[in-house]
């Protein structure tokens, strides 16, 4: 009558249905098998007395409408023995935007106001929700009371342990003495390697999405290629990308996407490659051209984007003194109190006042390179501090000799002054390989390049590969 998957096993129980939702319910399962199926098979995981277990309602189909399902061979033994007992009621559901701990026991069909009291205050539950949205079910086991009976969920992981392939199982069960027991354990995942090559016709989400592509690598393909290309909106048809990614797999189902490993980029007859590599220092890890040079801009291309250029580098009648000489940076115009970037990291060198400057910053940075910010109204930063790119050091202002607020920048190669709009030509484009790591990016990388060229060359729609 439904085509369950052990439907010759299955006699379904409806219980409180009107002949009109009964109609609609069956016109739902026929358009629906293998969702409802699969539901079945969830919930019959979790049934511990392995007898019975409900469906919950899907979206699709008419709300309130419960069904259950009795499995094995002695179908009347099992009616008779669950017409003796309560009936217990799997449902499952998902941790959604905003949702606060009773919210998502209320949809679990748990009522029972001790449990609700005694998971509502519980920090685990309560890390459960606070990550927000997940894709991964939380499954509970409930009686016709509201009591519950068993609940399982997958916690999230803290947020820098994304490189630790680990599944943290949240359990819940009464323990003897009437209240809940909860528990938490964790599992080891096995993280597998797939290739895929992907043809793009249209958009690029949608070719990744039909290539069975995770969303999350899609997104961070095109975050990698940023500093160079918006990838939606330069690939065309007929470009093609190559990947190499991680899926992390729990009792051989892969559950989840982990790194991006590498990315090839053909687009009209220009090849782009990205390497993911994680040296000594940064286990994060960051992604490199094959050669070694990162892909991430290693400098902002000026300390205040955008900026109007009031007074440019060179010699120059100077607006304070009147006398014609070196103009030895460049102005630009900002506000009083405008906040104020690093063009790169580096390492304070000097912040404080000093004569014509007023307050000011000096930064060290890798490759003999110095930059100078004057003139401040706030200095954010001390003397020997170490700074990132893009870090905010201060604010603009109108301190020193200056004729109104503005920035004065400097930039210094290997001691000397150079045009800062000249910078970009100067410094590296790419973040480069931390020192003493060439051998171990190379050494690294080559199984991933090798694999990226197998993707690569693969011309049918995705092949897959364990490369464990
Ligand atoms: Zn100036």
């Amino acid at each position: 009558m439904v085509d369950l998957s052990r439907s010759k096993d299955a006699v379904l129980r409806v219980t409180q249905l009107s002949a009109e939702l009964f109609a609609e319910l069956f016109a739902a399962l026929r358009a629906h098998p293998r969702r409802v199926a699969a539901s079945v098979g969830g919930a019959l995981l979790l049934s511990s007395a392995g007898a019975y277990a409900l469906v919950e309602a899907q979206p699709q189909l008419p709300s309130r409408v419960n069904v259950t399902t009795l499995f094995d061979a002695g179908a009347q033994a099992q009616t008779d023995a669950i017409a003796a007992t309560d009936l217990h009621y799997a449902q499952s559901t998902t941790v959604r935007r905003q949702d606060t701990v009773q919210q998502l026991l209320r949809r679990l069909g748990v009522t029972d106001p001790a449990a609700v009291k005694q998971l509502g205050a519980d920090a685990r539950m309560r890390a459960l929700v606070a990550a927000g949205a997940t894709p991964e079910p939380v499954r509970s086991v409930v009686n016709a009371q509201g009591e519950l009976l068993q609940l399982s969920a997958t916690l999230p992981l803290p947020p820098d342990a994304d490189a630790k392939p680990l599944w943290r199982e949240l359990q819940v069960r009464p323990a003897a003495d009437g209240a809940l027991e909860v528990s938490t354990t964790e599992r080891k995942m096995e993280t597998r390697t797939r290739l895929a090559s992907v043809p793009v016709r249209g958009a690029l989400t949608t070719a990744l999405s039909q290539n069975g592509v995770p969303a999350p690598i899609g997104t961070q393909l095109i975050k990698v290629f940023a500093p160079q290309m918006d990838l939606r909106r330069t690939l065309r048809k007929g470009d093609q990308v190559a990947l190499v990614y991680e899926m992390q797999a729990l009792d051989g189902r892969e559950i989840r996407p982990g790194h991006l490993l590498a990315a090839e980029i053909r687009s009209r007859g220009v090849t782009r490659q990205a390497v993911w590599f994680a040296s000594r220092d940064n286990a994060k890890g960051a992604y490199y051209t094959p050669a070694g040079q990162g892909m991430e801009k290693a400098w902002a291309s000026s300390p205040l984007p955008g900026a109007k250029v009031t007074s440019p580098f060179g010699m120059r009648r100077h607006p304070v003194r009147g006398t014609r000489d070196m103009h030895e940076g460049v102005d630009f115009s900002a506000r009083m109190g405008t906040p104020l970037r690093s063009v790169a990291e580096g390492r304070v060198k000097f912040a404080g006042m000093q004569n014509g400057y007023g307050n000011v910053i000096k930064i060290d940075h890798p490759g003999g390179f110095e930059t100078v910010y004057a003139h401040l109204s706030s200095i954010a930063v001390k003397p020997g501090q170490a700074v990132g790119e893009g870090q905010i050091i201060g604010k603009t202002g109108n301190s020193g000799t200056s004729t109104g607020p503005h920035l004065h920048f400097e930039f210094h190669a290997a001691g000397r002054l150079i045009d800062p709009l000249r910078m970009a030509s100067y410094v590296p484009q790419g973040k480069p390989l931390p020192p003493g790591e060439k051998a171990a990016f190379f050494a690294a990388t080559a199984v991933m390049r090798t694999q990226l060229a197998q993707a690569a060359g693969a011309d049918d729609a995705v092949r897959l590969a364990r490369a464990d």
